[in-house]
């Protein structure tokens, strides 16, 4: 299967692009059409690589708006954690079907999960057509008993063979302050056998890091690291509270973090120092946590509101360039996954947006970039292809209208 874009504008240029199968196969100011099987028109639009969102719990979209103006652990506790025991594998696939609509329709190809029923997720992954890093999820509250049948369920996991290849099974374990060290170590162990990615909550608010500090005499980041846990495969959401040593230790080990400044600002955790980070060369993609503390799954909204909080944080304005942010939600996580991804070359993975150049918010046309990040929505996008298949064309998604309706319905019952 091949598709011809014609006129399209990349880096202020039109060329031909020419995708086939999954690949970005050439780019040329001229492809004659004979090459492919379907032509779509680029005129008036721009090509640039699509959001890869590296930390969201997805089916959340059913708790959007629930207990707003609490921090985190009275806000899981209360609103959260009760909730989330009467899910089900059937709602989980319908608000998870709706996160992947609000993702699409933002540009989003991929994205890291970690939430119960991840099957259910999967299986709306794969009928969309995006993505998707999956995960039994390590959570015990040091219950012995819980411990045991975690592991025999994240075992399971692991062992059920899948086809589809937007999957890519994981490992994750929700947090220091949720799992037992017994676990933990299993989670190890389990993602090594297996040589997958591991997945965690990391230093999110200074309360878990002086717990932690208190019963272990470590820094969370300390105490993964003396478990084993800080690999070249790890992932690691938030890192809000990070000393001296806890970012030497990251980086050394080549770990990939997954900054949410939307969610911190809005838990009132903190502020990540992007900028700090950044000049330390630690590796920083972006993510935007669950639909409950963000509220949205915008990529567009969460690259804004992560340069504005890499300058405020630092009171410095060269903080958060619009490069270093676009990279953040683009080429650093293709990188850290091994994708060929993340740029628009040849012989890449046909991952990409195409922006309408009529929109509102993506004028005057001269500063594109700059645009990404501070003022384009979702509504800038026109067309979504992901693994060299196009999931959006023209704005328009197949079954919006049933997925959305599905969605009402279970958000009803359960609100
Ligand atoms: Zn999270």
């Amino acid at each position: 299967m091949s598709t011809l874009i014609r006129h399209v504008l990349l880096d202020n240029k039109p060329v031909d692009i020419l995708i086939c199968n999954n690949k970005i196969e050439q780019i040329a100011e001229h492809i004659p059409t004979a090459l492919s099987d379907e032509i779509i028109l680029g005129d008036g639009k721009a090509i640039i690589p699509a959001f890869y969102n590296m930390h969201t719990h997805s089916a959340m979209t059913l708790f959007r708006g629930i207990g707003e103006d609490k921090d985190l652990f009275e806000w899981l506790q209360k609103d959260i954690w009760p909730r989330e025991e009467k899910l089900t594998k059937e709602q989980v696939y319908v608000a998870s079907k709706f996160a992947i609509l609000e993702m699409i329709k933002s540009g989003t190809v991929l994205f890291n999960d970690m939430y119960p029923f991840a099957s259910s997720t999967e299986q709306a992954a794969d009928e969309m057509g995006v993505k998707m890093l999956s995960s039994c999820v390590a959570f015990d509250l040091f219950n012995p008993k819980m411990t045991a049948e975690k592991k025999q369920s994240m075992n399971e996991f692991m062992e059920r063979k899948i086809s589809s290849s937007y999957i890519k099974k994981t490992v994750s374990c929700h947090a220091v302050y949720t799992v037992s060290e017994e676990l933990l170590c299993f989670a190890r162990d389990l993602a090594q056998k297996h040589h997958t990615f591991l997945h965690i909550h990391l230093a999110e608010t200074q309360k878990e890091v002086d717990d932690c500090v208190e019963k272990t005499r470590l820094t969370p980041t300390q105490y993964l690291n003396k478990l084993g846990l800080l690999t070249d495969k790890t992932i690691l959401a938030h890192c809000v509270w990070l000393n001296e040593e806890d970012r030497k230790l990251i980086k050394e080990k080549g770990c990939l973090i997954a900054h949410c400044p939307t969610s911190n600002l809005k838990l009132n955790s903190g502020q990540m120092p992007f900028n700090l980070y950044k000049e330390e060369g630690l590796k920083i993609s972006l993510g935007t946590d669950g639909a409950s503390s963000n509220n949205s799954l915008s990529m567009f909204s969460e690259m804004k509101i992560a340069a504005l909080s890499a300058k405020g944080q630092s009171h410095n304005i060269t903080a958060g360039k619009v490069e270093q942010i676009l990279n953040a939600s683009q080429q650093e996580p293709a990188q850290f996954l091994g994708l060929n991804a993340g740029l628009i070359r040849e012989g890449a993975l046909a991952d990409f947006i195409l922006l309408d150049l009529n929109n509102l918010f993506l004028q005057p046309q001269a500063f594109l970039k700059s645009h990404l990040v501070y003022s384009a929505e979702s509504s800038a996008v026109s067309d979504v292809c992901s693994n060299g298949r196009f999931i959006l064309k023209d704005k328009h998604h197949p079954f919006e209208n049933e997925i959305i309706d599905s969605f009402l319905k279970v958000s009803e019952s359960i609100i």
